[in-house]
């Protein structure tokens, strides 16, 4: 029955003077998420509102489940237009918009009338009570609350009269393209995808890099990682998916250092190497899903030295979740399925039995420096090896 939605968005009607560009960017999203919807749409901004309008037949669920994934949406209004032939048709129109969409009629409700167009034959308080009065006498059970009604039915006089009572949440934030774009670190685990999806919120576009051991990581996990990235892909747009062959790199620091420094080594060699690929395609910060204590690699001091090998700022949206908080965002976002399949990681492999906790920079530094031999060339080997998978 619903021919229309009328999108709501919070924050960035608050931009001042660059509004505009917020708004053409949430139109863009909006047009982007509907092209893999069922139906023909029509996106248009007008009175600093924006309106989607369907042009064909088209799917109703497909395409609020569509536009619950565009940041920068804070509700979506489904719609009903009406022609302006008259108050009658009107009365009759929002009569039976109530009974259609409200089957039990055991509600309170208000009518908010509001007129664009001033030369409508009726204000708005004269059309709040003849409306009201015309539902009152349709549906005798139902009763009239100003104060906090059921049903908030609002009814806009413009170029068409438009009526919507429904709100359906969008994702909140703002739309992908405002915010620049960052290079996510994407494990197949639960984190890191909840920390993409995060940073994308508020208006950041995400690439990603994933570091893969063949043959100690099997093409399942590098698959699981794909498959990670289409589920964020689902709300951001394409995300360029860089593959690294960490392998080599791995052996070589499991050959030279000390086995308890060796998550630490490798986790500064990944946060290099993803700056480097970060820098080259214009990011302006890396993602992780870090957060403080979880594990040993991520205690103050580990987090210290990881942190310590990167001039670009390194985003940890997760720092301060607990565990339950970041697994109910990946269950909202539909990557906790995926994230809990038993795909072996490269961390996990070459693991210590007693990783450093607190490990001192200093030592750290030095042992570093016995990969001084090869781990330049490793390092080029691995970006020029690169394998990019663009992730729609
Ligand atoms: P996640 O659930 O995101 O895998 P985790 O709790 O397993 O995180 P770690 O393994 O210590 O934590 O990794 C910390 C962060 O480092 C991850 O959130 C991710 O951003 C990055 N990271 C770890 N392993 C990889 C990898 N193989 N490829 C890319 N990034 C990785
Ligand atoms: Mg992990």
């Amino acid at each position: 029955m619903f021919t229309a939605f009328l999108i709501k968005y919070a924050e960035i009607g608050v931009k001042g003077k660059n509004r505009y560009l917020f708004e053409n960017a949430l139109v863009q999203q909006i047009k982007y998420a509907l092209k893999k919807c069922d139906g023909e749409f029509a996106v248009r901004k007008t009175d600093g509102r924006i309106y989607v309008d369907a042009v064909s037949d088209f799917d109703y669920e497909e395409t609020v489940a569509g536009l619950q994934k565009v940041f920068g949406i804070s509700g979506v209004c489904p719609m009903v237009y009406v022609e302006d032939e008259g108050f009658e048709k009107l009365g009759d129109a929002v009569v039976s918009y109530i009974d259609r969409v409200y089957p039990d009629k055991d509600r309170s409700f208000k009518v908010a009338a509001r007129r664009a167009r001033k030369n409508y034959p009726l204000n708005s308080m004269e059309m709040n009570a003849e409306l009201g009065g015309l539902i009152l006498d349709a549906y005798p059970e139902m009763r009239v609350d100003v104060h906090k009604p059921d049903i908030l039915l609002n009814v806009e006089v413009r170029d068409k009269i438009y009526i919507y009572s429904e709100t359906i949440p969008g994702p909140g934030g703002m739309p992908i393209g405002t915010g620049g774009k960052a290079m996510l670190l994407l494990s197949g685990g639960i984190d890191s995808p909840v920390a993409g999806w995060m940073i994308a919120k508020r208006g950041v576009k995400i690439d990603a890099v994933y570091f893969h051991a063949p043959p100690y990581t099997s093409e399942r996990a590098k698959q699981k990682v794909v498959d990670l990235a289409r589920k964020i892909a689902a709300y951001t747009g394409p995300i360029y998916l860089h593959v690294i062959n960490f392998t080599d790199i791995q052996l070589y620091i499991y050959d030279k250092c000390p086995h308890d420094e060796l998550t630490i080594i490798m986790r500064r060699y990944m946060m290099r190497i993803a700056e480097q690929i970060a820098k080259e395609t214009e990011c302006l910060g890396l993602v992780t899903g870090e957060s403080i204590g979880q594990v040993a690699s991520q205690t103050m001091n580990s987090l210290m030295a990881t942190n310590e090998v990167c001039e670009l700022p390194v985003y940890r949206p997760l720092i301060a979740f607990d565990k339950m908080d970041i697994v109910a965002v990946s269950e909202k976002i539909d990557t906790y399925e995926t994230s809990i399949q038993p795909y072996e990681d490269c961390c996990t492999i070459f693991v210590a039995k007693h990783p450093v906790t607190k490990p001192n920079l200093n030592i750290i530094r030095r042992h570093e420096h016995n990969l001084d031999e090869k781990i330049d060339e490793l390092v080029r080997t691995a970006l020029d090896t690169d394998e990019v998978i663009v992730v729609r």
